[in-house]
């Protein structure tokens, strides 16, 4: 099973990392794909130009041997959407490869709101891990997906939904940006080799 991490990543933080990891270990992935998204059509605009947030993932992910950095977004013109993404990425890999899209509770509460959110399903599994200050949603909307358990996920290549508790860091993006801004440290957030990256570039300040 492949994962896939999209985000701004503006910039990536523990957040981000420890649960992909801990998504990939409970999932038996052999590689999680980290793909920063060049427009966000649900977002503000990053701070960090799409250059600068790939190279701070591709520091971030170095040291681990199951996690890429994949820039196929940035390459794309106009919206980055997540359909676009994976019908390019089914492109690649076998249509028998479970593809797992990782995201967190808040964005799995907009989901629906995704261009053509239902062609995503078509394609991947979803696995929404829980994140602090998300609740999930009391409707079951997704009930027809739900999978019985996680390992179900492996039987199939797409269309399953599963709910994955992993361990709950309350580290966003945004308070990093807060807190440099304010000139406090980031330390301890995100890998140091990112800040000092974040340092040497003058980012957020
Ligand atoms: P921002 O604060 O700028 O909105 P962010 O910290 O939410 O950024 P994104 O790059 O937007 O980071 O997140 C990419 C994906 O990772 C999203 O699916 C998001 O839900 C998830 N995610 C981000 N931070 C966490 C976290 N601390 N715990 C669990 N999931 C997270």
């Amino acid at each position: 099973m492949i994962g896939i991490l999209g985000g701004t990543f503006d910039p990536i933080h523990f957040g981000h990392l420890r649960t992909a990891l801990e998504i990939a270990e409970s999932c038996g992935m052999e590689q999680v794909r980290f793909i920063p998204g060049s427009v966000p059509p649900h977002r503000p605009q990053p701070q960090a130009s799409a250059e600068q947030r790939l190279a701070m993932v591709s520091l971030a992910i170095a040291d681990e041997p199951r996690f890429v950095a994949d820039r196929r977004e940035l390459d794309r013109v106009g919206h980055s959407y997540t359909v676009d993404t994976l019908i390019s990425l089914r492109k690649e890999i076998d249509a028998t490869v479970p593809l797992a899209f990782i995201l967190g509770m808040d964005a799995f509460w907009a989901f629906r709101s995704w261009h053509r959110w239902q062609d995503i399903m078509q394609m991947a599994h979803l696995i929404v891990m829980h994140r602090p200050g998300y609740k999930p949603d009391p409707t079951d909307w997704y009930g027809e997906w739900l999978a019985s358990t996680t390992c179900e996920l492996r039987d199939s290549s797409a269309g399953k939904l599963t709910f994955l508790a992993v361990t709950q860091l309350d580290i966003s993006a945004t308070a990093i940006r807060h807190a440099i801004k304010q000139g406090r440290s980031t330390r301890y957030l995100l890998p140091d080799n990112v800040r000092a990256y974040m340092t040497e570039q003058g980012l957020y300040r």
